[in-house]
């Protein structure tokens, strides 16, 4: 992005006009990185000269001691698996999957066979990467047209169809959550193109007795396309009645759902997610030079 193109007064007037107050941080509105040169340098001698010495500015600290962030070296591109990734299939065999014996693989691609596959590791809370096409030319209409499923913990269906130019009830078209939601726009590329989905799942936690403790969610891009924003699951997701949660393990497989459509899948792989720790060592502060003050006396 070319910096000429923001409004200058956003990043123009780091002194005077934007001298830190009590309750307002001096940081700059862009990161000094993004800025030129000449203007990063005095954003720069600002903030140090303001935020970080003993000059009186106030600093609000946490009181929260934050591991580290683990190092994860990204994929070539943001398709590609990043260094922590379990890959599941990347055209070579599916000896990752139960069931996969039953499927071809054909020119580094899978096509759906003979009955579902599922994951031989389990997975919680995770993200998803996985590429999909349906075939072509496309036969069949409405759910009978390229029709698969990335089942969740083996259980909760995000439907994979053939949704171009192809009718049938919304919340059973590609991206939705099967009989749960649609998707919040239908992103399809035409048959016999690649689709992806990456998911984002939170898997649901239950009680000891069994009862549900908090639902599932997810978000899902199609093909870069938000569709689904931390949606709430209700349940599972069966074609005969309504959805309902039973106690399951905090892990499960990941099933790809054989309908009777020679859907082709690549490049998926799969990242557990785990949220960073930190511990409350002590109260939250603010800081002002050398002294500590109390929230409460800001
Ligand atoms: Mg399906």
């Amino acid at each position: 992005m070319r910096f000429s193109s923001f409004p200058p007064n956003r990043f123009t007037r780091p002194s005077a006009q934007r001298q830190p107050s009590r309750t307002r941080r001096p940081a700059p509105t862009l990161p000094v990185s993004k800025l030129p040169v000449p203007v990063a340098l005095a954003f720069a001698m600002v903030a140090s000269a303001a935020c970080c010495s003993g000059s009186g500015a106030q600093e609000f600290l946490s009181g929260i001691r934050w591991e580290a962030p683990p190092i994860v070296t990204p994929g070539k591109s943001d398709s590609d698996p990043p260094s922590d990734a379990v890959v599941l299939f990347d055209g070579t065999d599916l000896s990752a999957w139960n069931g996969g014996e039953r499927w071809s693989v054909v020119d580094g691609v899978a096509v759906v066979g003979k009955g579902q596959i599922t994951t031989k590791e389990q997975f919680g809370d995770c993200q998803v990467h996985i590429e999909w096409s349906a075939p072509t030319p496309p036969r069949g209409s409405g759910q009978g047209r390229g029709n698969s499923g990335v089942f969740l913990m083996g259980i909760y269906e995000l439907q994979v169809l053939d949704s171009y130019e192809n009718e049938t009830y919304h919340d059973g078209q590609a991206g939705a959550i099967y009989k749960q939601t649609p998707p919040a726009v239908n992103a399809m590329r035409p048959p016999g193109q690649w689709n992806s989905y990456d998911i984002f799942w939170t898997a649901p936690r239950f009680e000891e007795d069994g009862s549900l403790a908090s639902p599932a969610y997810i978000t899902v891009l199609h093909n870069g396309v938000l569709i689904l924003n931390h949606f709430e699951l209700k349940g599972d997701t069966p074609f005969n009645r309504p959805p309902k949660y039973s106690k399951h393990a905090p892990v499960g497989p990941i099933s790809l759902q054989d309908h009777g459509d020679p859907i082709r899948f690549r490049n998926i792989w799969v990242r557990e997610f785990k949220p960073v720790v930190g511990v409350q060592e002590r109260e939250p502060f603010l800081r002002k030079g050398d002294q500590e003050l109390p929230l409460s006396g800001e």
